[in-house]
């Protein structure tokens, strides 16, 4: 079973799922004020190579993943451009999923909205406060934090050090706490805000309060992980425990952070104005490019965007891409099973994607070297291991027989082929120039001319 880096436990812990076999994941989805940026990229991708590859490595998953469809950005967004919040919700909902579509990010099992957990909100936060573990003020209801045992799991941190470090980030109504870590579990609605009826005023739930109801509802009990970007661990995931825990509930088994995308050494996301979308990214380059890049980072290090690592990540794919045509060709085969257990290896060892593409791309010259060499037969195993392994990422080759050349255009490049076996340099030129004034793209492959269109 996977090995992954337990940001509670601090230590790479074996899965260990609570029904063998069946793997449950909670990952913390967008709040839909705007489109997406980089970072969200990231994440989607990452749990997406997760779930696959726990699927491939024969296990049953069931992923979740949220929509905040009521928060105050959202509300603010709406206000500052005189439209309806639910218009705002709408729009950038699409966008987040055009962006996934794109990506080839599988859709969640299950993608709850927020909005429609409300009451079940509402019936968690009576608990609490029934419980003395939360309480009301004047602008919302509170969670307690000395009331919860553990407090400061995630963040690795006590109640005390908190308050001395001023940790605490979110100061929200901070001089009506008991305790400055104390965080809104209901928020009361001004005149004109959305809101929904709760016992003490009408409002609307606190972020941490939607994905604890969300997960547990969908995947009760102790299910077995829960992710989302670094940044989430502490406030977000410390404070959905909390709740789980000050009602005696049993939360994640296992959290798995994945780390910041950088550009110039800084962490990309909004409030830093370095603010490239994902959208627009996808807009101008290869989609499977990023999914490529954020492979080849391990998913807690820092990932580094510019236009260098895309461009470097694009010219892989070309590679990866001929490798695909070269090989479109040969039998079925039975996947080398010493290049899959090379890579399960990798794999298991807390998602090791770039020891596990460095090993591939070693199997992929091995490939060409045979081919090159006339040994189709034992090129043939390799190939489809390549093929297998990949697709346990997500990364799709493009697929040759789904581009039809015409056989015009086919004739063209058997004629190059000749004309470089006799060395015919002049006459290859020309076979060129007149294939790529058709449209198509020439590669120079050790197997001969290949083309497909620009
Ligand atoms: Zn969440």
């Amino acid at each position: 079973m996977i090995r992954l880096y337990d940001t509670a436990a601090r230590q790479v812990l074996p899965l260990e799922p609570r029904t063998p076999g069946e793997v449950s994941m909670y990952v913390c989805g967008p709040t839909v004020y705007g489109p997406p940026h980089l970072g969200h990229g990231r994440f989607s991708l990452v749990f997406d190579v997760l779930r696959r590859y726990l699927e491939w490595s024969g296990n049953r998953v069931r992923y979740v993943s949220n929509i905040t469809d009521i928060d105050d950005k959202i509300i603010d967004r709406a206000e500052a451009e005189g439209r309806s919040w639910t218009e705002v919700v709408t729009e950038f909902e699409t966008v987040w999923w055009d962006a996934m579509d794109a990506m080839g990010v599988r859709r969640p099992d299950d993608d709850p909205h927020a909005t429609a957990y409300v009451e079940r909100m509402v019936d968690l936060i009576s608990d609490l406060v029934g419980r003395g573990a939360a309480y009301p003020t004047d602008d919302g209801v509170y969670l307690s934090v000395e009331q919860v045992d553990g407090y400061g799991l995630l963040a690795h941190q006590s109640l005390d050090e908190m308050v001395a470090g001023g940790g605490e980030r979110e100061v929200h109504g901070a001089g009506r706490k008991r305790h400055p870590a104390d965080f809104a579990l209901w928020k009361f609605a001004k005149p004109g805000e959305p809101s929904w009826p709760s016992p003490w005023g009408d409002g609307r739930p606190g972020w941490h309060t939607e994905c604890v109801v969300m997960s547990l509802d969908l995947l009760g009990d102790g299910f077995d992980l829960h992710g989302g970007g670094l940044d989430l661990a502490f406030p977000h995931h410390e404070n959905e425990r909390a709740q789980a825990v000050a009602v005696g509930r049993d939360f994640a088994r296992r959290w798995v952070h994945n780390g910041f995308v950088e550009v110039g050494g800084e962490k990309m996301s909004k409030s830093l104005g370095n603010f490239t979308t994902l959208t627009e990214l996808l807009a101008e380059h290869d989609a499977r490019a990023y999914r490529l890049l954020v492979l080849r980072a391990h998913y807690r290090r820092p990932l580094e965007v510019t236009a260098d690592t895309i461009a470097q990540a694009e010219a892989t794919l070309e590679r990866l891409d001929a490798f695909a045509r070269r090989t479109a060709e040969l039998d079925e085969a039975e996947p080398d099973a010493a290049v899959l257990d090379a890579f399960r290896t990798r794999m298991d060892d807390d998602l090791d994607t770039p020891g596990a593409l460095a090993g591939l791309f070693d199997v992929v010259s091995e490939v060409n070297r045979l081919l090159d060499a006339g040994a189709a037969p034992a090129a043939t195993p390799l190939a489809a291991a390549v093929r297998s392994a990949l697709d346990a990422m997500g990364l799709d080759l493009r697929d040759p027989s789904a581009e039809l050349v015409p056989d015009d255009v086919l004739a063209l490049a058997a004629a190059r082929d000749r004309a470089r076996a006799e060395k015919d340099w002049g006459m290859a030129d020309q076979l060129r120039d007149e294939l790529v004034s058709k449209g198509y793209v020439v590669e120079d492959t050790p197997g001969g001319t290949v083309v497909r269109r620009a």
